[in-house]
């Protein structure tokens, strides 16, 4: 059996939020998404919260240093000592050489990277869908049209890094949840992860 210590990546309303969840859950370990954190930290009005939230509402990134601070004190905790699934981080080179330090400092690296393949216009027919749904400040057109380029420009090249390491799995994600969800668990399952019997 192979350790579960996994990221899901996919363009803004690929689903990887809602699949990564689930697939931790599956996995029996904890799903850390750096965007639910600095959402938790906006609207809770604590101090880093009030220094992200007009970056994050203008759908720039959060400065690099910052967020690896808070995704390595989550991955010290102890529920993430067996495995993790990360969503939405790394998100830029940088990020995936700070992230490599941290990980080969403790001889866990990933183990599995599931990319989410979506047309560019289900994902903004998905978007738009949320932003009816759950009126997220930075699911507004400028916002959308910012992220969506800065994950082809410095999201998507991480990708080209993690396929020369052989442990990127392309998982189409069009169709319904239950359908892509078995695609995923499928691919993970090719490489030895699959969740333990209790
Ligand atoms: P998400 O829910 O993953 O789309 O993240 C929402 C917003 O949080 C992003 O548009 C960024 O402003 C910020 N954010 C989340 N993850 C990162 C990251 N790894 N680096 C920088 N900013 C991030």
């Amino acid at each position: 059996m192979t350790a579960a210590r996994l990221l899901i990546v996919g363009p803004q309303g690929s689903g990887k939020g809602t699949q990564g969840v689930r697939i931790a859950e599956l996995l029996s370990v904890p799903a850390v998404s750096t965007g639910d954190v600095f959402r938790a930290n906006v609207s809770q009005g604590t101090p880093l919260g009030q220094q992200v939230k007009a970056i994050i509402d203008a759908g720039d990134l959060v400065p690099d240093a910052l967020t690896g601070e808070i995704v390595r004190d989550r991955l010290a905790q102890a529920d993430a000592a067996e495995g993790f699934l990360l969503d939405g981080y790394p998100r830029n080179l940088g990020q995936v050489s700070d992230l490599d330090e941290f990980l080969d400092g403790r001889g866990e690296p990933l183990t599995a990277v599931i990319e989410l393949v979506v047309p560019r216009e289900e994902s903004i027919r998905r978007i738009a869908v949320r932003a009816a749904e759950q009126g997220r400040a930075d699911d507004n057109d400028e916002s959308i049209a910012k992220r969506l380029a800065i994950y082809e420009s410095e999201t998507a090249p991480i990708l080209e890094v993690f396929r020369g390491r052989g442990i990127v799995d392309q998982v189409d994600g069009v169709g319904s949840l239950d359908e892509v969800f078995g695609r995923i668990v499928d691919a993970l399952a090719a490489r030895g992860i699959t969740a333990t019997v209790a």
